[in-house]
């Protein structure tokens, strides 16, 4: 599937080839923070299938505590996550955030990792009361 994407003031953009059944939800930790929200959502594909088409993102180099490096990359000028990837292997792969892609409504989650450390509210929102707009 052909996306394409940008962060919120739309300085970083880019293009890329996904396939829809790779799209997951993480949440860790790490995730939590990292978005300052609830959990993360994230779109998997190949580094050669990920285009840039705008402006160069900012790195933030997350290590784990098994000394595992993510990369992270935000817009350097309104701070949305963009994108990951990682060192060695792991830099073959790319995750995209979901937030940021243009066809996103279109792309449901197909898994759930980290659940251990899942929000305990997580699966109650549906019976919040709540509006069509704020
Ligand atoms: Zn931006
Ligand atoms: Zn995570």
């Amino acid at each position: 599937m052909r996306i394409d994407g940008q962060c919120h003031c739309g300085f970083v953009t880019y293009e890329a080839e996904i396939d829809p059944d790779d799209v997951a939800i993480c949440h860790c930790t790490d995730c939590q923070q990292l978005t300052g929200s609830a959990y993360r959502v994230t779109a998997g594909t190949a580094r050669e299938n990920f285009h840039l088409t705008g402006g160069e993102p900012k790195l933030y180099v997350k290590t784990a505590q098994n000394g595992r490096k993510r990369l992270q990359f935000f817009c350097p000028n309104c701070g949305s996550p963009v994108y990951t990837t990682g060192t060695d292997a792991d830099a073959e792969e790319v995750g995209i955030r979901l937030g940021t892609i243009n066809q996103r409504r279109a792309l449901a989650p197909k898994a759930q990792i980290w659940r251990s450390s899942a929000l305990p509210w997580i699966h109650d929102i549906e019976t919040l009361p709540g509006h069509d707009r704020d």
